[in-house]
């Protein structure tokens, strides 16, 4: 309606201008008037996002990127810092400077290739690596491409993503007027190396044989922070072995674990990250706004189903549903978890005893979209089955919908990746959100949307979890398998203890490690 008055104002003024203006001058002071009318209709979120973004983009080739901030109900109160900013516009300018198809890329693959050892004191040229691969779902994707750019930020590397996958499929590129895919034709993904602990140039595997010294630094080392994983895999953050690893022009990771709260342990990133992230919960909140942009055709599907289902309700409730379980499927206790938490923490009415009078429009006091996503199409079924055959006992109409229901995970294949993708960003669109526990899917679509969630506790034994939810105090992902313990000075001391701000996460029991915005 605003954007309507807007235009009819500026036409009339233009008709005026057209019919009545004589003089140059008033001529001009109307066109002016003009421009700021329009301008203030054109622009009333933050396009950029607080500074994240530039506007160096065509709209057109990614409209996610400019448009992310009119789907959203209130523009983020998490703004970046000013530190973050300028180390983004920096960190682009070196990508710029390195990126494929640059004469330092094509210098330091070459050497790559000849894989010579740099003695000590050897200069190691002006762009160093960390390429990242591929593997694991779309949630551990995306968690694990934030850490290794945060870790790329804070050692001033730059990351290339392993696009033999669908990378290019469902994210836009993040950095202007160059590309972070790695090229197809990079040397060591021919199919000849196999990445995994017993690869000669594994780190940890490297410092358990003693093979790795400053004295003979090689071209590359591979970094292993997945499930199998031992402490020295995940200790590679720490001061003492940053030292050597500095030095190493190509690093090739592999991870399927948000593991920014280790980086807290090195001295060193703890002070620069108390900079970028004064609001330490905000990490991945901040990062995914300023890497992660649907391509078109995801956002595409974003937009249809927000304007067909979310955008109209007053009120809007996330609930990702996923069953870690063989033979993964609809069960019973999961469903009562579901509706025992949203009814406990009043997410969701009860429903009325008796039958109440018709409700026509005066009656209804509120509608509430919620949206589920999961693999399985029953748990929203059943849902909105609930809310269908009898009134809830406030009054509120209760509408449920599931985009899709895709029965097991087929990750790579592109169109389900981009449902996957489109799921992750409409359940960041909601107002308040409640998510499984483990799930890195969930984890995503939280922190995306700047939301505490409320974590559905993994079920054991077939049983429903009393409680069945806790509400998060932190907005951030879990690094769900982290290092035991701290780096040097910290040895020894449980790794959740060493910080008031790193903590084993909200929805496990002392395990895992997440960020709190605490002194
Ligand atoms: P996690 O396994 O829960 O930690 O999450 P991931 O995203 O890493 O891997 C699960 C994968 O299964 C997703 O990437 C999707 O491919 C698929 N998947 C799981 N849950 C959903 C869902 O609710 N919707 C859709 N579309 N796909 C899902």
């Amino acid at each position: 309606m605003k954007i309507l008055i807007t235009l009819l104002f500026s036409c009339v003024l233009v008709l005026s201008i057209m019919l009545l203006s004589s003089s140059n001058n008033i001529k001009n002071q109307l066109l002016d008037a003009i421009a700021t009318v329009s301008k203030e209709s054109e622009t009333p979120r933050d396009k950029l996002l607080g500074g994240l973004l530039t506007s160096d983009f065509d709209e057109g080739s990614c409209f996610s990127r400019y448009h992310k901030s009119l789907l959203y109900r209130q523009p983020s109160p998490y703004k970046p810092s000013e530190y973050l900013v300028s180390k983004l516009r920096s960190y682009e300018v070196l990508h710029k400077r390195c990126g494929p198809d640059t004469k330092a890329y094509k210098e330091a693959t070459e050497n790559l290739v000849r894989d010579e050892n740099y003695a000590q004191g050897n200069s190691v040229g002006e762009c160093r690596y960390i390429v990242w691969i591929a593997g694991y779902g779309l949630g551990n994707r995306m968690l694990t491409i934030a850490s290794a750019f945060l870790y790329a930020l804070l050692t001033e590397r730059i990351i290339l993503v392993d696009n033999r996958k669908d990378v290019s499929d469902i994210l836009c590129e993040p950095f202007p007027a160059t590309s972070w895919l790695l090229p197809l034709d990079f040397p060591l993904m021919n199919g000849t190396y196999r990445f995994d602990k017993g690869y000669s140039r594994c780190y940890g595997t490297m410092l358990n044989n003693h093979a790795i010294n400053s004295t003979s630094i090689p071209q590359h080392l591979y970094l292993h922070n997945l499930h199998d994983s031992r402490d020295e895999d995940k200790m590679f953050v720490c001061e003492k072995d940053q030292g050597l690893i500095n030095k190493v022009p190509w690093l090739i990771i592999q991870a399927n674990v948000y593991f920014v709260p280790s980086l807290w342990f090195n001295p060193t990133f703890r002070l620069e990250l108390m900079k970028l992230f004064p609001q330490k919960d905000t990490v991945f909140h901040l990062l995914s706004r300023y890497l992660f942009h649907p391509t078109n055709q995801v956002w595409g599907m974003v937009t249809r189903y927000y304007h067909a289902h979310l955008s109209r309700a007053d009120e809007t409730l996330g609930i990702q549903i996923r069953v870690f379980r063989k033979n993964a499927g609809y069960f019973q206790h999961v469903m009562d978890q579901i509706v025992g938490c949203t009814q406990r923490e009043k997410l969701l009415p009860e429903l009325a005893t008796q039958e109440a009078p018709q409700v026509n429009a005066s009656s209804v006091t509120k509608v509430k979209a919620v949206l589920v996503t999961s693999l399985y199409p029953e748990y929203s079924d059943n849902l909105k089955s609930m809310f269908w055959e009898r009134p809830s006992s406030t009054g509120e109409v209760v509408e449920v919908n599931q985009p899709s229901g895709e029965r097991f995970q087929q990750t790579d294949k592109k169109l389900h990746d981009q449902k996957a993708l489109a799921e992750i960003y409409l359940l960041s669109l909601t107002d308040k959100i409640v998510t499984s526990a483990r799930s890195t899917f969930g984890y995503v679509a939280y922190s995306i949307g700047g939301l505490k969630p409320w974590l559905l506790y993994q079920p054991r034994d077939l049983t429903t979890p009393d409680p069945p939810c806790v509400r998060s105090t932190s907005m951030e992902p879990c690094y769900l398998t982290p290092p035991s313990h701290g780096c040097e000075a910290d040895w020894g001391k449980n790794s959740g203890e060493i910080f008031p701000f790193v903590k084993h996460c909200d929805d496990l029991v002392d395990d895992g490690l997440s960020l709190y915005d605490e002194l």
